[in-house]
């Protein structure tokens, strides 16, 4: 599937075929201009798995960086090292795999400023409901969600979200990965 996105579908589908994890680091990054290391490898992995190519990469991290406090140069001096990395192109030359709910939610939690991780394990829940509010989610079907999560159930939270933003009762799959949710979005919308 590499190559099949174009940056300026990135918006519109943050917003539609996302899960939240992947819509918040969208957003920060949009409105911050900037994402810290943790928030860089979750969102770039993710957006590898998607189909962005490296170039693209490139391109969506400077474009966003520099009209932040980064300009090209040291964009190109600090972080594009990164991202070449992640695609394996640099150091040991691994082809790096987006991160599975469970990595995400079991490790390197975020701390202030960051904004990685699964909002529905890391997110405190009064922030977790404004920002599903903020989405337009039902006041029931938040309910419903904030159960799973005080039930300690994140990943079913997540697919009661897909269902709710997808005006479906039943996803019919088990979510273990948020490329994952991205595929099976993509099924459904497109
Ligand atoms: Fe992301 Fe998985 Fe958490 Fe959903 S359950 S928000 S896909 S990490």
């Amino acid at each position: 599937n590499v190559g099949k996105i174009s940056l300026e579908q990135i918006d519109p589908l943050s917003a539609k075929s996302f899960p939240l994890c992947m819509r918040q680091l969208h957003k920060a990054l949009r409105e911050n201009h900037h994402l810290r290391h943790g928030g860089r490898m979750q969102y770039g992995l993710f957006l590898k798995g998607i189909g962005l190519t490296l170039d693209q990469a490139l391109q969506f991290w400077r474009a966003e960086f520099v009209k932040g406090k980064v300009d090209a140069d040291k964009f190109d001096k600090a972080y594009a090292y990164s991202i070449r990395h992640m695609f394996g192109k640099e150091g040991k030359r691994t082809d790096y795999t987006p991160y599975s709910c469970m990595k995400v939610i079991l490790s390197n939690p975020p701390s202030q400023g960051d904004y990685h991780g699964c909002p529905f394990r890391h997110s405190d829940p009064e922030l977790l409901k404004q920002k599903l509010q903020s989405f337009k989610i039902s006041p029931a079907g938040i309910n419903q969600i904030l159960e799973l999560v005080k039930g300690m159930h994140y990943q079913l939270a997540c697919q009661k979200y897909f269902e709710l933003t997808h005006g479906i009762e039943d996803s019919g799959f088990s979510l273990n990965h948020p490329n994952q949710y991205f595929v099976e979005s993509q099924r459904l919308l497109t």
